[in-house]
């Protein structure tokens, strides 16, 4: 299988509706080509000095969005801002704020999603449900921001009823945000959705899938 035949067929799945992100972590720039051949535009990667690398090896490729799916520590703010379109990982409100100041002051105005835990998980990062809803509030104060939606990983050895519940509780969750009305915020999408479980996502409503091994092989380590 190739990458563009792999593409294809994922693509053939996907609603018209979704948009599909080509997650390239670990993988060489030469297969980030082939998949920007095949018409991919938006790629995630999870961390900022492999991403760094690997823009300054594309920079023939100007129309591409690059989303920040992993953890952002504090100190690398302006970095990312420079380096991502979109940042799904937004995962506290301390990492929201200094986000904005910062974007404030270098003018930009990066489109981000919120990351949700909604079943408790303590090998990941995000807001539990109870303590996003405590901070929408002040959220919506971050003017910099375009808070977009959510973002989600389900924990590891769900089943499949499971998963599909999981991102169920993700939507209902974004539909109740939606219902407050805030002017900062918005819910129209949903960032979910990895190789093994995008079917799922979709049916649940994702708006973003974030698809890496089932485009570009296997991952070691
Ligand atoms: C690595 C990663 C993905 C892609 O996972 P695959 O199993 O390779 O599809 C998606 N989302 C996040 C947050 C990731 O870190």
């Amino acid at each position: 299988m190739t990458i563009a035949s792999q593409i294809d067929s994922i693509r053939q799945k996907l609603p018209d509706s979704v948009r599909l992100i080509a997650v390239s972590k670990q993988v060489p720039v030469e297969a980030v080509r082939e998949a920007y051949k095949a018409g991919i535009r938006d790629f995630g990667e999870s961390r900022i000095q492999e991403a760094a690398d690997k823009q300054s090896q594309l920079q023939d490729l100007p129309d591409i969005n690059w989303h920040l799916i992993g953890h952002l520590q504090a100190n690398k703010a302006a970095k990312a801002l420079e380096l991502f379109q979109w940042i799904h990982s937004i995962d506290s409100l301390k990492l929201a704020q200094r986000l904005d100041r910062i974007a404030g002051e270098m003018s930009r105005s990066p489109q981000v999603c919120l990351q949700v835990k909604i079943l408790p998980d303590p090998n990941k990062f995000g807001w539990s449900v109870p303590e996003l809803l405590t901070d929408l509030g002040e959220l919506n104060e971050c003017q910099h921001l375009k808070i977009q939606g959510l973002m989600t990983i389900p924990p590891l050895g769900l089943d499949e009823e499971q998963i599909l519940e999981f991102y169920n509780s993700t939507r209902e969750l974004a539909d109740k945000i939606e219902e407050q009305n805030f002017s900062q915020i918005q819910m129209r999408e949903l960032s979910m959705g990895m190789s093994g479980d995008y079917h799922l996502a979709i049916q649940a409503g994702a708006t973003m899938v974030r698809l890496g091994q089932t485009l570009f092989g296997s991952r070691k380590g």
